[in-house]
């Protein structure tokens, strides 16, 4: 899948009153996301790595190394075993940048594609839940 500087994130909808605390999930720190299926990958580490960028400081080599390491690790397994290559490459054939579901999924946690919006994507995004499904986000505290 593709690396997380493909979506946009918006405010943080309504995320502390849905019981998301930012120790188990930032908006807009570092983070990975399946364009499939909408799984949400960010550990504390992507999250550290957020809060010396909020204080304006240079990323640590270390960590931003472990982050890229963790997400591309995190990509790799989770489309291997989550999803069939027949799904990836029908997928892929679409030409879209994420689907209908993974819109869906990603919308409430304020996590918006900046690719094509073919009109299912954004009726999908429209038609998403408020609250966010913890059970796509993995790597939270
Ligand atoms: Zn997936």
């Amino acid at each position: 899948m593709q690396p997380s500087e493909l979506f946009m994130t918006g405010a943080a909808v309504a995320l502390p009153s849905a019981g998301i605390s930012a120790e188990m999930f930032i908006p807009n720190a570092p983070l990975a996301a399946c364009r499939l299926c909408g799984a949400i990958y960010q550990t504390k580490f992507h999250r550290e790595l957020h809060r010396y960028r909020q204080l304006g400081e240079n990323d640590p080599p270390e960590l931003l190394a472990k982050v890229l390491d963790l997400g591309n690790k995190w990509r790799e397994g989770h489309t291997k075993y989550v999803h069939t290559i027949k799904e990836v490459e029908d997928f892929v054939a679409t030409g879209w940048f994420l689907t209908p579901e993974a819109a869906n999924v990603l919308a409430p946690f304020g996590i918006f594609g900046l690719g094509n919006m073919h009109v299912d994507i954004v009726e999908s995004m429209l038609e998403s839940s408020r609250k966010p499904d913890l059970t796509h986000l993995e790597g939270g505290e």
